[in-house]
């Protein structure tokens, strides 16, 4: 599963608007610079939609995998699969924001975490477009969201999560248990299937950022 160009995905970051006072306007030009002279992006994205080996139930089973995952079960329709996938910047923008505390020129480095951060957003929604894109092409519909970790889907779907994206073809995976490694990545498992109603919940209603967060409302991906 691919690699994704990382100039498209620098540039759109770089594009977007941009309240910051002028001395941390001048650091973030600088962490996109940085990123760009060094080739600290590695952008890439993997994920499949895995059939259900057996009808829909609070505990689901796809590819070998158990989910305790009720909140995916729909009010109607028909949910015939789980699609799980993962997206990364790799590992050498989060080496470079370390080596930059190192340092000591944490303002430098705060800026580039911060980059990188909206990098892995900017990942994470090809990820999603693609994720729908295959479902429709199926006849399928996505929906629901949950991340391993959120209400509704235990830290330890983790690792089942990722086998079943192939994390391992993209170079992601787990550290500490159920962290992922490289940190700078996210994984995600949508329910998949016919005639899903659009959910009435999001990972982000009992989120303690809501109030103060700039992407929930974008996280909403309809069905
Ligand atoms: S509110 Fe923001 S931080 Fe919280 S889960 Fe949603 S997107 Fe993530």
């Amino acid at each position: 599963m691919p690699s994704l160009p990382a100039g498209p995905l620098l540039r759109e970051v770089a594009g977007q608007a941009s309240a910051k006072r002028s001395s941390q306007q001048r650091f973030r030009d600088e962490a996109l610079a940085l990123i760009e002279r060094e080739s600290l992006a590695e952008p890439a994205l993997s994920f499949s939609i895995v059939d259900l080996e057996e009808p829909a139930a609070e505990t689901l089973r796809a590819g070998d995998e158990r989910f305790y995952a009720p909140k995916l079960l729909p009010q109607s329709g028909r949910l015939t699969a789980l699609a799980c996938g993962v997206a990364t910047v790799g590992p050498r923008v989060e080496a470079r924001v370390g080596a930059l505390f190192r340092e000591r020129s944490m303002s430098l480095g705060l800026a580039l975490d911060e980059v990188a951060n909206e990098l892995l957003f900017a990942v994470s929604r090809r990820l999603q477009d693609r994720m729908l894109l295959a479902a429709r092409k199926s006849g399928l519909n996505l929906a629901g969201e949950l991340r391993p970790g959120d209400p509704g889907l235990a830290l330890n779907a983790q690792a089942g999560l990722l086998r079943l994206a192939d994390a391992e073809s993209i170079g992601v995976g787990l550290f500490g248990g159920h962290m992922l490694n490289p940190i700078k990545s996210v994984s995600v498992m949508f329910g998949a299937g016919v005639d899903l109603p659009a959910v009435r919940w999001s990972r982000c209603d009992e989120c303690s950022s809501r109030a103060t967060c700039k992407i929930a409302p974008r996280e909403l991906v309809d069905a």
